[in-house]
């Protein structure tokens, strides 16, 4: 199966759901990693071009830890907009270059702005990347892609429908959070958490919910077309 997960910032997709994706990877599934915004604003040691290269850095690494392939879209923090028609274009292009089966992205009612609209834009564009009338230079996806919604940050408003036991990729998951070094201390600094240690409990939590060491939650994105009879999830 071909999997694609958008997050909006650069570490979204560990923290989130990263056990999940490195099950899926150890399962044999293909992977793309994909984040929207740049991280380029988050910073009180750096510059936006600065840190901006720094987290792209720490995305790739993240992505090679879990064995996936990486993208990013390069919109500025704070600026994700599911109504912007060339963003709108860019997460259409992102879906047809990597032609998944299954898509994870963040839930719509996530503590910022710009997870909710990476979830807006991935959502519409499940569907109109098969469209072939609308054309970007990229051959329309065959397929409207199952969307499945994962957590928010500390499970906030979030009640999962779906449980992945990640217990044996929890690790995996820390250390591709961990390749994020720039916002460990930046979350440090900015928000007074250790990352680290708040992702092993939320990760904990979720698994003390469905009867597992570590878990991760999801809700499926229940729509016509991208409901399925099988479960995709591991
Ligand atoms: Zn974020």
């Amino acid at each position: 199966m071909r999997v694609l997960a958008v997050g909006a910032h650069p570490d979204d997709l560990e923290l989130l759901c990263g056990g999940t994706l490195a099950r899926l990877v150890a399962e044999g599934h293909e992977l793309t990693m994909c984040h929207v915004c740049a991280g380029d604003r988050g910073s009180f040691v750096h510059s936006s071009e600065q840190v901006r290269a720094i987290r792209l850095v720490e995305a790739r690494r993240a992505a090679e830890i879990a064995g996936a392939a990486h993208a990013a879209l390069g919109i500025s923090d704070g600026e994700a907009d599911g109504s912007d028609p060339e963003q709108r274009q860019l997460v259409i292009d992102l879906i047809r270059r990597t032609r998944p089966q299954l898509v994870l992205t963040h839930a719509p009612g996530d503590y910022m702005r710009d997870h909710n609209e990476v979830s807006r834009l991935v959502v519409d564009a499940s569907f109109t990347s098969t469209l072939p009338l609308l054309e970007t230079g990229t051959p329309a996806h065959d397929e409207v892609a199952a969307v499945y919604h994962f957590d928010t940050v500390a499970g906030v408003g979030f009640s999962p429908t779906e449980y992945v036991d990640v217990t044996d990729h929890l690790e995996t998951k820390l250390a591709m959070l961990a390749a994020h070094d720039s916002q460990l201390s930046w979350l440090r600094d900015h928000d007074g958490v250790d990352i680290l240690e708040r992702a092993r409990i939320a990760t904990a939590y979720r698994g003390f919910q469905s009867g597992v060491d570590y878990a991760e939650g999801f809700v499926p994105c229940r729509t016509w077309l991208r409901n399925r009879t099988t479960r995709l999830l591991p």
